[in-house]
């Protein structure tokens, strides 16, 4: 996925060279003659066009029509870069709108959906470092899946670029979207916790992310409540002091010392096929 700006010759030999699809912006593209270069070898080689707007470059002309950024100039801004390519004879394309506003970004979801079939990319832009970056994620792209919008998606952080994926991964599985995975539950610890809970619930959330089961783990503080605040969990362990217990459901299955909470329970997730 190419994304390029301002150069038509760039976003030519993007596809050229193996671009599965490009996104252009074709106001900052230049030219008719430009955009229809480029339109002419999607189409040639079948390349999808994303189309992107973004609340940050909306042109003028909608700016003022509509008293600033508005969901509606989005709207109108991306069916208005649409038209042009369809005009250019070619519709093999995906639209994108981003805005930093996050209730604006929803608005906008709203209104296009009403008026394209063309899928939608979906992302909020500029959202920030990761908690807040997460928290706009989270509640923009829940408000807009929920509602049966979008077809990609994209989180952006402004971190490590895996933490993207896994938020997305979760923000899916969450709307119950996305199925497989090991969701790890956790209590927010009390006065009753005598292990080093957040650091064994992180223990915990790396150690699943590879093993390829659809479970749900609880990682507990203590071992008065845990193993029934932990009942809907398939597993799961809980802290108590020096030493823990390993729990099926619910149900205490063993009692370990505190050092072997971790590697009882990765030994657990290994075997579970055999064991069910
Ligand atoms: S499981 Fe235990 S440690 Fe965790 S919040 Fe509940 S009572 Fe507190």
């Amino acid at each position: 996925m190419a994304d390029i700006h301002f150069d038509y010759r760039l976003a030519i030999a993007a596809m050229e060279h193996g671009a599965d699809k490009i996104r252009i912006n074709p106001g900052n593209i230049g030219s008719p003659e430009r955009v229809r270069a480029v339109v002419n070898t999607a189409k040639e080689r079948g390349i999808p066009i994303r189309v992107g707007v973004n609340s940050g470059s909306l042109e003028k002309e909608l700016v003022e029509k509509y008293h600033g950024v508005t969901a509606q100039g989005l709207v109108e801004s991306a069916l208005g870069q649409v038209k042009l390519i369809e005009d250019m004879g070619y519709d093999n394309l995906v639209i994108s709108i981003k805005s930093s506003d996050v209730m604006m970004c929803v608005r906008a979801h709203e209104l296009i959906c009403e008026r394209t079939d063309y899928p939608l990319h979906v992302g909020i832009t500029e959202a920030g470092t990761i908690i807040s970056g997460n928290i706009k994620s989270s509640i923009g792209l829940g408000l807009i899946l929920n509602q049966g919008i979008g077809d990609t998606i994209r989180v952006s952080l402004t971190g490590d670029p895996l933490e993207e994926v896994k938020s997305a991964k979760l923000i899916l599985r969450t709307l119950g979207l996305r199925k497989g995975g090991i969701e790890v539950v956790s209590c927010p610890t009390c006065g009753r916790t005598k292990i080093d809970l957040i650091g064994l619930a992180n223990e915990v959330e790396n150690m699943v992310a590879d093993i390829p089961l659809d479970l749900k783990v609880a990682v507990m503080g203590c071992v008065v409540n845990g193993p029934g605040e932990a009942k809907e969990a398939d597993i799961g362990i809980a802290g108590g002091c020096g030493e823990g217990l390993l729990i099926r459901h619910g149900e205490i299955v063993k009692k370990l010392p505190e050092d072997r909470l971790l590697a009882a329970l990765r030994e657990e997730l290994l075997h579970w096929n055999e064991n069910v």
